[in-house]
């Protein structure tokens, strides 16, 4: 029994290790401004985006990644830059384990977590007047409740916490 413990206790030590476990319902956004070019990195449990974390078992699990996938695709509708900075964006990269061809993929067991993440870059066409954006991660996914923002702005570097309707950041 007390070895049990133990080698459980070291397993999970050594899992912790590989990666940190990340916390369901937050989401992490780093955000870099560099001169006209607008960066996002989101790093996200996939429970904050469709509730499981696991490859697609059937049709309605296959149909939630796709529209999640299709939702990320468009991010001028998850994060709005200041409108009059004019920035447009290019398409993102998406990268979780989930969306690997089938096969490849690990077969889940016991507590098994996946990320999504992603990259935006958006092209301003008036940088000068870019000083925020509005992040609708959590219109759009309402599992992710808080978005912890660290931003490298022209300013240097700050960060926030977006939470219960605060969508806004600034630099
Ligand atoms: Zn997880």
């Amino acid at each position: 029994m007390r070895f049990a413990a133990i080698a459980l206790l070291l397993s999970c030590a050594a899992a912790a290790q590989a990666a940190p476990p990340h916390v369901h319902g937050v989401a992490l956004l780093d955000v870099a401004v560099d001169g006209a070019t607008l960066s996002l990195h989101l790093d996200s449990p996939l429970d904050n985006l469709v509730g499981f974390e696991h490859a697609a078992y059937n049709p309605s699990q296959k149909a939630t990644l796709d529209k999640m996938v299709a939702q990320l695709n468009r991010p001028e509708q998850l994060f709005i830059p200041t409108p009059s900075a004019g920035c447009k964006a290019q398409a993102p990269k998406l990268v979780s384990a989930v969306l690997e061809p089938a096969g490849k993929t690990a077969a889940p067991h016991g507590h098994v977590h996946a990320d999504m993440d992603a990259d935006f870059v958006f092209q301003c066409a008036a940088p000068q007047n870019l000083h925020g954006m509005e992040v609708k991660l959590s219109a759009l996914f309402p599992r992710t409740h808080t978005v912890k923002v660290q931003i490298a702005g022209p300013k240097g570097q700050s960060g926030a916490v977006l939470e219960s309707g605060n969508t806004k950041v600034s630099w």
